[in-house]
């Protein structure tokens, strides 16, 4: 989607802090990092969230990208949380597709 943030990051038109990449997806720091580790795991075919038609393809490119950052990270032994907000009620502000990869610090039992 040629007017859309994510669109343009995923796919270096915008250059961006990249922690990994495959074919189908890519990993890049969160500009607003709510966690010592915050890193967005999006498609690089636009889709507008996980009711917009994702085929199985991409979401096991971007499934395999979560344990590529978590290792990279060195949070994969400490433990992550993985979110991905979908419309209104869950706050999604960027209608790309995203899974927030969150680590770094305890975040206990808080809201999940
Ligand atoms: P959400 O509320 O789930 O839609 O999250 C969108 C996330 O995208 C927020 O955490 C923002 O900080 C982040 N974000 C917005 N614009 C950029 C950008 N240009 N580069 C990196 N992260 C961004
Ligand atoms: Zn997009």
């Amino acid at each position: 989607m040629s007017d859309c943030i994510f669109c343009k990051l995923a796919s270096g038109e915008i250059p961006t802090d990249m922690v990994c990449e495959n074919d189908l997806a890519a990993a890049f720091r969160d500009a607003n990092p709510q966690a010592p580790v915050h890193v967005l795991i999006v498609p690089k075919a636009h889709h507008d969230n996980i009711l917009d038609n994702v085929d199985a393809q991409t979401l096991a490119a971007m499934t395999e990208l979560v344990g590529e950052v978590a290792r990279r990270e060195g949070i994969d032994k400490t433990g992550f949380r993985v979110i991905m907000n979908t419309g209104a009620d869950a706050g999604q502000t960027v209608m790309h597709l995203h899974m927030h990869v969150l680590g770094g610090i305890e975040m206990g039992e808080g809201l999940l």
